[in-house]
């Protein structure tokens, strides 16, 4: 049957001959081609699961650019809000006002429950706890500016940006010399409502800042000696899928961290550290300059 088939083939002579032998060459680049893509797919796949992290963008991700009510700037990298179909909760840890002679146990429950905190910290404070500020950005938590003095006359009386500013620029250059990392975001002392206005918001954009503000206020600050209060309160207020919470570097958030971690954990959240390649506008105004 073989033998009568191949017989039967026409005989190719001359161009129909060359036109048939280019047919073949083209069949073989495009199987070369399509082999090639294939490999490297593979091996791209191969990759990304080694790397977890980088696995789960590689999901079919769908970016809304707002987020429960919060909008999500990509940048150079992109984080996964949606996973298999699920919005992908995230919350944030944030503390205020250090360092301070908690700032290493804070950095121990962090560590213990492998999460990382984003640290709003005091300027005139970090030479007093610098080991601590070094360790800080060595686990993958973030050092943000409060400014220097964290005085509401200094920063916010004159109406003007000059002296926020200032402050911050002078904050930002210690923690770049004791850390070796730049940071740009900030938070403003008492919140950017209602002190900072439209202007002087345009003014920190300007300036290559971010400012990040809260949607929940674990009240902790006002808690002392009662842990159970600053746990009831987080508790009580965290919802949304994107949740920022307002701690400060007192005996209270410490004793009450542990249990608040394991809350948001059971209750879906993803806790991660501010991350300026895919940074999160989160402010009181919604100011998509910030
Ligand atoms: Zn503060």
């Amino acid at each position: 049957m073989r033998r009568q088939r191949k017989q039967k083939r026409p005989v190719f002579r001359g161009r129909q001959a060359r036109r048939r032998i280019r047919y073949d060459r083209v069949l073989i680049a495009a199987f070369i081609l399509a082999l090639s893509v294939f490999l490297i797919w593979k091996i791209g796949s191969f990759a990304l699961d080694r790397f977890p992290q980088v696995a789960e963008s590689s999901v079919e991700v769908q970016q809304p650019s707002m987020l429960g009510g919060f909008t999500v700037v990509p940048m150079a990298k992109k984080e996964p809000v949606r996973f298999k179909g699920k919005v992908q909760k995230v919350a944030y840890l944030t503390f205020d006002d250090g360092p301070s002679k908690y700032t290493n146990d804070i950095l121990d429950v962090l560590k213990n429950n492998k999460v990382q905190g984003t640290f709003f910290l005091v300027g005139t404070e970090i030479h007093k706890h610098p080991d601590a500020v070094k360790r800080m950005v060595e686990e993958g938590s973030y050092p943000g500016m409060h400014t220097m003095t964290h005085e509401y006359k200094t920063l916010y009386k004159s109406g003007s940006s000059a002296n926020f500013i200032k402050e911050v620029k002078q904050e930002q250059k210690i923690i770049q010399d004791l850390t070796g990392y730049k940071p740009f975001l900030v938070r403003a002392p008492f919140g950017s409502a209602p002190q900072i206005d439209e202007k002087f918001r345009g003014d920190i954009a300007k300036a290559q800042f971010k400012l990040w503000d809260w949607t929940t206020d674990s009240m902790d600050w006002d808690l002392p000696g009662n842990p159970k209060q600053v746990i009831a309160n987080v508790k009580r207020d965290v919802h949304k899928d994107v949740e920022v919470i307002l701690f400060h570097e007192k005996e209270q958030t410490l004793e009450a961290l542990p249990e608040i971690i394991k809350h948001l954990k059971k209750k879906g959240y993803k806790i991660e550290v501010y991350n300026p390649e895919n940074h999160l506008v989160m402010n009181f105004k919604n100011d998509l300059r910030l």
